[in-house]
Protein backbone atom coordinates (compact mmCIF):
# COMPACT_ATOMS: atom_id res chain seq x y z
CA UNK A 1 0.00 0.00 0.00
CA UNK A 2 2.86 2.48 1.20
CA UNK A 3 4.64 1.50 -1.85
CA UNK A 4 1.34 2.36 -3.96
CA UNK A 5 1.24 5.81 -2.63
CA UNK A 6 4.67 6.69 -2.91
CA UNK A 7 4.73 5.62 -7.10
CA UNK A 8 1.74 7.90 -6.98
CA UNK A 9 3.55 10.82 -5.41
CA UNK A 10 6.50 10.15 -7.77
CA UNK A 11 4.47 10.07 -11.14
CA UNK A 12 2.73 13.25 -9.76
CA UNK A 13 6.09 15.02 -8.95
CA UNK A 14 7.50 14.59 -12.09
CA UNK A 15 4.24 15.27 -14.31
CA UNK A 16 4.82 18.58 -12.37
CA UNK A 17 8.31 19.13 -12.81
CA UNK A 18 8.24 18.29 -16.64
CA UNK A 19 5.06 21.24 -16.86
CA UNK A 20 7.08 23.16 -14.67
CA UNK A 21 10.19 23.40 -17.39
CA UNK A 22 9.26 26.30 -19.63
CA UNK A 23 9.55 26.25 -23.14
CA UNK A 24 13.42 27.11 -24.71
CA UNK A 25 12.64 29.90 -27.02
CA UNK A 26 15.37 31.48 -29.53
CA UNK A 27 15.59 34.63 -31.49
CA UNK A 28 17.76 35.70 -33.71
CA UNK A 29 18.32 39.63 -33.37
CA UNK A 30 18.45 41.37 -29.84
CA UNK A 31 15.19 43.42 -31.48
CA UNK A 32 13.32 40.33 -31.58
CA UNK A 33 14.19 39.13 -28.31
CA UNK A 34 13.43 41.93 -26.88
CA UNK A 35 9.87 41.68 -28.03
CA UNK A 36 9.21 38.50 -26.83
CA UNK A 37 10.74 38.86 -23.69
CA UNK A 38 8.16 41.39 -23.00
CA UNK A 39 5.58 38.60 -23.76
CA UNK A 40 7.39 35.60 -22.45
CA UNK A 41 8.59 37.02 -19.36
CA UNK A 42 9.66 34.62 -17.16
CA UNK A 43 7.42 32.08 -18.35
CA UNK A 44 10.04 31.15 -21.04
CA UNK A 45 13.56 30.44 -21.59
CA UNK A 46 14.83 32.79 -23.43
CA UNK A 47 18.02 33.03 -26.05
CA UNK A 48 19.72 35.14 -28.79
CA UNK A 49 21.79 34.37 -31.43
CA UNK A 50 23.36 37.25 -32.65
CA UNK A 51 25.59 39.54 -30.20
CA UNK A 52 24.70 43.19 -29.33
CA UNK A 53 25.95 44.73 -33.10
CA UNK A 54 26.45 41.97 -34.88
CA UNK A 55 24.97 42.94 -38.39
CA UNK A 56 21.85 41.13 -39.00
CA UNK A 57 22.10 40.56 -43.08
CA UNK A 58 25.92 39.22 -42.92
CA UNK A 59 25.52 36.91 -39.74
CA UNK A 60 26.97 33.40 -39.92
CA UNK A 61 26.80 31.09 -37.36
CA UNK A 62 28.96 29.01 -35.17
CA UNK A 63 28.96 25.25 -34.05
CA UNK A 64 27.76 26.45 -30.91
CA UNK A 65 25.14 28.95 -32.93
CA UNK A 66 23.93 25.83 -35.17
CA UNK A 67 23.76 23.92 -31.44
CA UNK A 68 21.46 26.06 -30.00
CA UNK A 69 19.26 26.53 -33.22
CA UNK A 70 18.34 22.44 -32.91
CA UNK A 71 18.01 22.70 -29.08
CA UNK A 72 15.32 24.98 -29.08
CA UNK A 73 11.55 24.73 -29.21
CA UNK A 74 10.85 27.32 -30.84
CA UNK A 75 12.97 29.87 -33.17
CA UNK A 76 11.48 33.21 -34.17
CA UNK A 77 13.07 34.61 -36.72
CA UNK A 78 12.57 38.14 -38.73
CA UNK A 79 12.10 36.25 -42.04
CA UNK A 80 11.69 38.25 -45.45
CA UNK A 81 15.67 37.77 -46.41
CA UNK A 82 17.28 39.11 -43.49
CA UNK A 83 18.71 35.97 -41.82
CA UNK A 84 20.14 35.11 -45.01
CA UNK A 85 23.33 33.95 -43.59
CA UNK A 86 21.14 31.24 -41.33
CA UNK A 87 18.84 29.73 -43.81
CA UNK A 88 20.52 26.37 -44.21
CA UNK A 89 20.49 25.81 -40.25
CA UNK A 90 17.26 27.18 -39.93
CA UNK A 91 15.74 24.65 -42.67
CA UNK A 92 17.48 22.11 -40.74
CA UNK A 93 16.41 22.61 -37.39
CA UNK A 94 14.36 20.09 -35.41
CA UNK A 95 11.74 22.88 -33.29
CA UNK A 96 9.55 24.86 -35.41
CA UNK A 97 10.37 28.06 -36.71
CA UNK A 98 8.23 31.36 -36.91
CA UNK A 99 8.87 33.91 -39.33
CA UNK A 100 7.79 36.71 -38.13
CA UNK A 101 7.59 38.55 -41.33
CA UNK A 102 5.46 35.87 -42.65
CA UNK A 103 2.15 37.76 -42.51
CA UNK A 104 2.95 41.29 -43.34
CA UNK A 105 2.71 43.33 -46.20
CA UNK A 106 6.36 43.63 -47.64
CA UNK A 107 8.07 46.18 -49.45
CA UNK A 108 9.81 44.57 -52.41
CA UNK A 109 13.13 45.97 -54.54
CA UNK A 110 13.05 44.60 -57.40
CA UNK A 111 17.13 45.13 -59.02
CA UNK A 112 18.68 45.35 -62.47
CA UNK A 113 19.26 41.62 -62.89
CA UNK A 114 15.45 40.95 -62.49
CA UNK A 115 15.50 39.25 -59.14
CA UNK A 116 13.42 40.56 -56.58
CA UNK A 117 14.59 41.59 -53.03
CA UNK A 118 12.28 42.09 -49.63
CA UNK A 119 12.52 44.63 -47.49
CA UNK A 120 13.72 42.84 -44.15
CA UNK A 121 13.16 46.37 -42.35
CA UNK A 122 9.40 45.60 -41.10
CA UNK A 123 10.79 46.57 -37.24
CA UNK A 124 10.82 50.40 -38.32
CA UNK A 125 7.22 50.78 -38.81
CA UNK A 126 5.60 49.73 -35.03
CA UNK A 127 2.55 48.79 -36.69
CA UNK A 128 4.05 45.40 -37.54
CA UNK A 129 5.79 44.91 -34.13
CA UNK A 130 2.35 44.81 -32.95
CA UNK A 131 1.32 42.19 -35.47
CA UNK A 132 4.65 40.72 -34.09
CA UNK A 133 3.28 40.34 -31.06
CA UNK A 134 0.13 38.69 -31.57
CA UNK A 135 1.88 36.02 -33.72
CA UNK A 136 4.37 35.76 -31.11
CA UNK A 137 1.40 35.38 -28.21
CA UNK A 138 -0.57 32.83 -30.02
CA UNK A 139 2.82 30.95 -31.22
CA UNK A 140 3.97 30.75 -27.15
CA UNK A 141 0.36 29.55 -26.36
CA UNK A 142 0.13 26.55 -28.07
CA UNK A 143 3.43 26.03 -26.90
CA UNK A 144 2.25 26.17 -23.23
CA UNK A 145 -1.23 26.36 -23.04
CA UNK A 146 -0.92 26.55 -19.17
CA UNK A 147 -0.07 30.25 -19.71
CA UNK A 148 -1.89 31.12 -22.35
CA UNK A 149 -3.31 34.11 -20.53
CA UNK A 150 -0.23 35.61 -19.36
CA UNK A 151 1.13 35.73 -22.93
CA UNK A 152 -2.20 37.58 -24.27
CA UNK A 153 -2.30 39.83 -21.35
CA UNK A 154 1.22 40.91 -21.78
CA UNK A 155 1.29 40.79 -25.43
CA UNK A 156 -1.55 43.07 -25.06
CA UNK A 157 -0.13 45.67 -23.07
CA UNK A 158 2.76 45.77 -25.01
CA UNK A 159 0.59 46.84 -28.22
CA UNK A 160 -1.09 49.55 -26.21
CA UNK A 161 2.71 50.42 -25.72
CA UNK A 162 3.33 50.47 -29.29
CA UNK A 163 0.17 52.47 -30.22
CA UNK A 164 1.21 55.12 -27.93
CA UNK A 165 4.96 55.15 -29.45
CA UNK A 166 3.11 55.27 -33.13
CA UNK A 167 1.30 58.53 -31.91
CA UNK A 168 4.81 59.94 -30.39
CA UNK A 169 6.63 59.50 -33.58
CA UNK A 170 3.84 61.66 -35.61
CA UNK A 171 4.21 64.13 -33.23
CA UNK A 172 8.16 64.36 -33.09
CA UNK A 173 8.31 63.93 -37.13
CA UNK A 174 5.72 66.72 -37.20
CA UNK A 175 8.71 69.03 -36.04
CA UNK A 176 10.48 68.57 -39.52
CA UNK A 177 9.35 70.59 -42.17
CA UNK A 178 8.46 68.16 -44.92
CA UNK A 179 10.26 69.24 -47.41
CA UNK A 180 13.37 68.25 -45.06
CA UNK A 181 12.08 64.51 -44.67
CA UNK A 182 14.61 63.64 -46.86
CA UNK A 183 16.84 60.50 -45.93
CA UNK A 184 19.87 59.43 -46.98
CA UNK A 185 21.40 56.00 -44.49
CA UNK A 186 24.36 53.82 -45.00
CA UNK A 187 21.49 51.32 -46.12
CA UNK A 188 17.96 51.32 -47.30
CA UNK A 189 16.70 50.24 -43.83
CA UNK A 190 13.88 52.56 -43.44
CA UNK A 191 11.53 52.55 -45.99
CA UNK A 192 8.86 51.17 -43.53
CA UNK A 193 9.47 54.36 -41.40
CA UNK A 194 9.57 56.75 -44.50
CA UNK A 195 6.65 54.92 -45.75
CA UNK A 196 4.81 55.51 -42.29
CA UNK A 197 6.01 58.86 -40.98
CA UNK A 198 6.17 60.95 -44.54
CA UNK A 199 10.01 60.67 -45.55
CA UNK A 200 11.54 60.13 -48.45
CA UNK A 201 14.64 57.66 -48.78
CA UNK A 202 16.81 59.75 -51.09
CA UNK A 203 19.92 57.51 -50.97
CA UNK A 204 22.19 54.81 -49.67
CA UNK A 205 25.38 54.52 -49.51
CA UNK A 206 25.37 50.28 -49.63
CA UNK A 207 22.97 49.87 -52.65
CA UNK A 208 19.77 47.35 -51.81
CA UNK A 209 18.25 46.32 -48.58
CA UNK A 210 21.31 44.74 -47.87
CA UNK A 211 24.80 45.70 -46.60
CA UNK A 212 26.44 42.76 -47.98
CA UNK A 213 28.00 44.52 -51.23
CA UNK A 214 29.79 47.34 -51.56
CA UNK A 215 29.10 50.96 -54.02
CA UNK A 216 30.78 51.64 -57.33
CA UNK A 217 32.49 54.66 -57.76
CA UNK A 218 30.31 55.69 -60.36
CA UNK A 219 27.01 55.30 -57.46
CA UNK A 220 29.00 56.83 -54.91
CA UNK A 221 29.25 60.06 -57.60
CA UNK A 222 25.45 60.06 -58.20
CA UNK A 223 25.05 60.05 -54.20
CA UNK A 224 27.64 63.09 -53.74
CA UNK A 225 25.44 64.65 -56.70
CA UNK A 226 22.04 63.92 -54.95
CA UNK A 227 23.25 64.97 -51.30
CA UNK A 228 24.20 68.20 -52.65
CA UNK A 229 21.61 69.09 -55.34
CA UNK A 230 18.71 68.13 -52.46
CA UNK A 231 20.39 70.03 -49.70
CA UNK A 232 20.61 66.79 -47.38
CA UNK A 233 22.51 67.86 -44.22
CA UNK A 234 23.02 64.02 -43.08
CA UNK A 235 24.26 60.58 -43.65
CA UNK A 236 23.27 58.29 -40.94
CA UNK A 237 24.46 55.56 -40.44
CA UNK A 238 23.33 52.47 -38.24
CA UNK A 239 25.66 50.99 -35.96
CA UNK A 240 26.44 47.49 -36.81
CA UNK A 241 27.83 48.81 -40.22
CA UNK A 242 31.69 50.34 -40.66
CA UNK A 243 31.22 53.70 -41.13
CA UNK A 244 34.51 55.23 -42.97
CA UNK A 245 33.02 54.66 -46.46
CA UNK A 246 29.90 56.90 -45.29
CA UNK A 247 32.72 59.75 -43.68
CA UNK A 248 34.61 60.09 -46.28
CA UNK A 249 30.81 60.93 -48.71
CA UNK A 250 30.01 63.38 -45.82
CA UNK A 251 33.47 65.22 -45.90
CA UNK A 252 33.48 65.11 -49.92
CA UNK A 253 29.90 67.04 -49.43
CA UNK A 254 30.24 68.83 -46.29
CA UNK A 255 27.73 67.16 -44.17
CA UNK A 256 27.49 64.98 -41.33
CA UNK A 257 27.45 61.45 -40.01
CA UNK A 258 24.99 60.88 -37.33
CA UNK A 259 24.42 57.02 -35.72
CA UNK A 260 21.24 55.55 -35.32
CA UNK A 261 20.74 51.99 -33.87
CA UNK A 262 18.91 49.83 -37.01
CA UNK A 263 19.61 46.21 -36.95
CA UNK A 264 20.79 45.72 -32.91
CA UNK A 265 19.84 46.94 -29.88
CA UNK A 266 22.57 48.85 -27.71
CA UNK A 267 23.58 46.93 -24.40
CA UNK A 268 21.02 46.79 -22.18
CA UNK A 269 22.19 49.65 -20.02
CA UNK A 270 23.11 52.24 -23.14
CA UNK A 271 20.64 54.22 -24.97
CA UNK A 272 19.11 51.71 -26.90
CA UNK A 273 18.16 48.46 -24.74
CA UNK A 274 14.71 47.85 -26.21
CA UNK A 275 12.94 47.96 -29.24
CA UNK A 276 10.94 50.75 -27.67
CA UNK A 277 14.02 52.71 -26.65
CA UNK A 278 15.80 51.92 -30.11
CA UNK A 279 12.67 54.11 -32.08
CA UNK A 280 12.99 56.83 -29.15
CA UNK A 281 16.84 57.22 -30.15
CA UNK A 282 16.51 57.33 -33.63
CA UNK A 283 13.80 59.20 -33.81
CA UNK A 284 15.22 61.74 -31.63
CA UNK A 285 18.33 61.88 -33.85
CA UNK A 286 16.77 62.20 -36.76
CA UNK A 287 14.15 65.11 -35.57
CA UNK A 288 17.46 66.65 -34.15
CA UNK A 289 19.48 66.16 -37.42
CA UNK A 290 16.62 67.26 -39.84
CA UNK A 291 15.01 69.78 -37.94
CA UNK A 292 18.20 71.69 -36.91
CA UNK A 293 19.43 72.20 -40.50
CA UNK A 294 19.42 75.20 -42.74
ZN1 LIG B 1 19.48 46.24 -42.56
Amino acid sequence: MKKVVLVILLVLGLSSLGSASPPRVLCTTTIISDVVGQIGDDDIELSVLLPVNADPHGFEPTPKDIAQISDADIVFINGADLELGLQPFLEAAAGRIVSLSEHLPLRRLETEGGSEWFDPHVWFDPRNVMTWSAVIAKTLGELDPANRGSYEERASEYRSELEELDSWIVEQVGKIPPSKRKLVTDHAAFGYFAARYGFEQVGTVFPGFSTLSDPSAREIADLEDKIRSLGVPVIFVGTTVNPSLAERIASDTGTKVVFLYTGSLSRPDGPAGSYIALIHYDVEAIVTALSEAK
